[in-house]
């Protein structure tokens, strides 16, 4: 196969196409605009691949996009490109409406028009995957909001305690599955859900074949540090504030990035037409604990009262948790995603391999590896300050 992916050269893209280049025979074209969060450094080590292809192209052109699908005719098409972060999405959410939503719609018909020019046996096998979230399905009942074993009539924003997911009663505390009604949030969350209904309405329009995935949080090797795992790793670090939006009792499930790169390459081999896949790491963690989870990590790979940059300033703490900083929280601010992913599991046989415990060690261990990447990423235009706060 030859696959066309969009926003290759970002975080979840490059771990698809690395796992692609590594673990089969396909081949790739990336189709990547560069925006502040493609990086082409994500793929060192496959780009030399004579199997991997780059086009800097941007979704929106449509006569770019026609050149490339005429040129190199691909066989399936995995849609990544997307505006990403939801503090940038609260302060601009213009880019996020003009690349997820008239980028996705511009890409499908491209690809559409591509398809019904091709003969019956290429147009069987034909397959448009979109990568979505689970940000799209809104916020879910929360623990604190159970009260003698029953759901409050109405969230409220109480002091929760932290209860590990594994002793969550689902039966009160639901999961997203397929069928959750979208309910999204932010301009983020809106603007993927749009892009997921656009790509739905072109299967049942036009039978053009389609599959959809919604996954949860990722983590991993390559996150651009405005997200937290990244953002707080590198802080620490440097001995900067770890900054916990709210009381830093948000709830997220995590999925290591290459757990999902093979679920997605599972998807779009195996995955039926039409059908949607939630995607999920069983990994429902408060976000203060997140943050504790890799200050306890650095303070055993690199103590904090061993760190050269700490102990020459004057904070001479002994632990990263010192750093910890309480910041006003984001507006709108979902309380808790979880993912139910047994449809994958049952119809497609896929599990995550890595661990929350094993995922972050390896995750921050590649950081510590990795500072190269990470000053290149410092010393471009982004400077890890507050994003997404109203006046
Ligand atoms: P990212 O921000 O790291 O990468 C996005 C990539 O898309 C970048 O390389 C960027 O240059 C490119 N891009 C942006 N606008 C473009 C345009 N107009 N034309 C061409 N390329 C463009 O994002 P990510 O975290 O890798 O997420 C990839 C996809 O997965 C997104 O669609 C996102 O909604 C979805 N997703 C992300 C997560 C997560 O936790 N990161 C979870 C679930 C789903």
């Amino acid at each position: 196969m030859k696959i066309l992916i969009t926003g290759g050269a970002g975080f979840i893209g490059s771990a698809v196409i690395r796992h692609i280049i590594h673990n089969t025979e396909d081949a790739v074209v990336n189709v990547d605009k560069l925006t502040y969060a493609g990086n082409l450094e994500n793929l060192t080590g496959v780009r030399n691949s004579e199997r991997y292809a780059f086009e800097k192209v941007d979704i929106c052109e449509r006569d770019a996009l026609k050149r490339v699908f005429t040129e190199h005719q691909p066989d399936a098409v995995m849609h990544l490109a997307a505006e990403s972060h939801v503090d940038r999405s609260i302060d601009g959410p213009a880019a996020f409406i003009e690349t997820n939503i008239v980028g996705t719609y511009t890409l499908l018909e491209i690809a559409r028009q591509y398809w019904q020019r091709q003969d019956e046996a290429r147009k069987r096998t034909f397959r448009f995957h979109h990568i979505s979230t689970d940000e799209v399905y809104g916020d879910l009942p929360h623990p604190s909001d159970v009260v003698g074993g029953k759901l409050r009539e109405e969230s409220q924003n109480s002091d929760s305690q932290y209860i590990p997911a594994s002793r969550h009663n689902h039966a009160i505390l639901p999961l997203f599955t397929e069928e959750t009604p979208y309910m999204p949030s932010s301009p983020y969350s809106a603007s993927k859900a749009s892009s997921d209904h656009l790509v739905r309405a072109w299967h049942k329009t036009y039978r053009f074949p389609i599959l959809v995935t919604n996954c949860s949080n990722n983590y991993g090797p390559y996150h651009f540090p405005e997200k937290l795992i990244p953002l707080v790793t590198l802080n620490a670090l440097e001995g900067k504030p770890l900054p916990i939006y709210g009381k830093g009792d948000q709830i997220r499930d995590w999925l290591y990035v290459e757990d999902h790169a093979r679920a997605l390459y599972k998807v779009i081999t195996e995955g039926k037409i039409g059908e949607t896949y939630n995607i999920g790491g069983h990994n429902e963690k408060h976000n203060i604990e997140v943050v504790k989870t890799i200050c306890a990590i650095l303070n055993e790979l690199a103590p904090a009262n061993k760190n050269a940059v700490i102990q020459k300033s004057a904070l001479h703490i002994q632990h990263y948790e010192s750093l910890m900083t309480f910041v006003q929280d984001r507006p709108g601010h979902d309380r808790r995603y979880a993912i139910d992913a047994s449809k994958i599991q049952r119809e497609l046989g896929w599990e995550p391999l890595e661990t929350f415990e094993s995922g972050m060690r390896k995750t921050v261990l590649w950081y510590l590896d990795n500072p190269r990447w990470y000053q290149s990423v410092k010393d471009g235009s982004y400077q890890r300050n507050r994003l997404g706060v109203l006046e």
